[in-house]
């Protein structure tokens, strides 16, 4: 899963949900500590700078990225 290869923020559906690699700099996240190594669809290894998101089948997001359907683990 390390070698996957990384979304790209222009993809289409990455663009359509304001998927960002610096969840820093997103507009519109509910708190400042929202990334996608907190995120219930993220499946990487704690640690790790890059996982795979169930969003984005056959791809790695960053750790510290985020998009629109950023869902706490609860
Ligand atoms: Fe990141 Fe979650 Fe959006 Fe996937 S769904 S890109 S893990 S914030």
């Amino acid at each position: 899963a390390q070698d996957l290869p990384h979304v790209s923020p222009s993809d289409p559906t990455a663009s359509a949900l304001k998927y960002v690699e610096d969840g820093t700099k997103a507009q519109g996240r509910k708190t400042p500590n929202d990334f996608c190594a907190d995120c219930s669809f993220y499946q990487g290894k704690a640690g790790a700078a890059w996982g795979p998101c169930q969003l984005f089948p056959g791809k790695a997001v960053a750790a510290k990225g985020w998009c629109v359907s950023h869902t706490h683990v609860a």
